[in-house]
């Protein structure tokens, strides 16, 4: 894992568990995230913001805008702090679209926020929805990137705590095998991974 001096911020919120667990998709994993621990506390949620609003702050952003549901309360920090227009997409029929009134203009620079990316799927739909409408994708920034770097979605992408999530078969899992007691926070969260 990639060290962040707001690294402390989720592991002392909960965020960040350490241990042995069951995901959500049967796996056994050595850690758990839960990004709503961390940003439910509003002076978090504003240093984790200004980090990701430093970074794009000379990139000329206009419009700040996040796939729902995760990513809107990030997306709204980032947008307050750098005091520009924020939006969101939301799927409509399993299709991402953009609604309520909401809108990008050809030329408009417009950065994209996301809490956690795992696959970047939400956010490449939100990109096409951008580039179809004839905005220009300045960047992309997230709380979390669970890929580790791996995944690429745009030239400029920042990212608070970079994070490898390691997981195995309950079959070949070394904690079983060592007999760590497991747990399954995703049981009673209702933001699972
Ligand atoms: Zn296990």
């Amino acid at each position: 894992m990639t060290t962040s001096p707001l690294l402390d911020l989720f592991t002392s919120t909960g965020a960040l568990l350490e241990g042995h667990f069951k995901l959500t998709s049967g796996r056994h994993s050595n850690s758990y995230f839960q990004c709503a621990k961390v940003l439910q506390h509003p002076e978090h949620l504003s240093a984790i913001c200004r980090a990701i609003a430093e970074h794009f702050a000379e990139k000329g952003v206009e419009t700040v805008i996040s796939p729902a549901i995760g990513g809107i309360v990030v997306g709204t920090e980032v947008g307050r702090q750098l005091g520009v227009k924020t939006i969101f997409a939301e799927r409509k029929e399993g299709v991402m679209t953009i609604r309520r009134g909401f809108s990008v203009e050809p030329g408009e620079r417009v950065l994209v926020i996301e809490d956690v990316i795992t696959t970047g799927g939400s956010v490449l739909e939100v990109i096409r929805l951008i580039e179809a409408a004839g905005g220009v994708v300045v960047g992309v920034g997230s709380v979390v990137d669970r890929s580790n770097g791996r995944v690429r979605l745009a030239d400029e992408q920042f990212s608070v705590l970079s994070m490898e999530v390691v997981s195995f078969t309950p079959e070949e899992c070394p904690l079983c095998k060592k007999g760590v007691a497991i747990d399954a926070p995703g049981s009673r969260a209702s933001h699972q991974q």
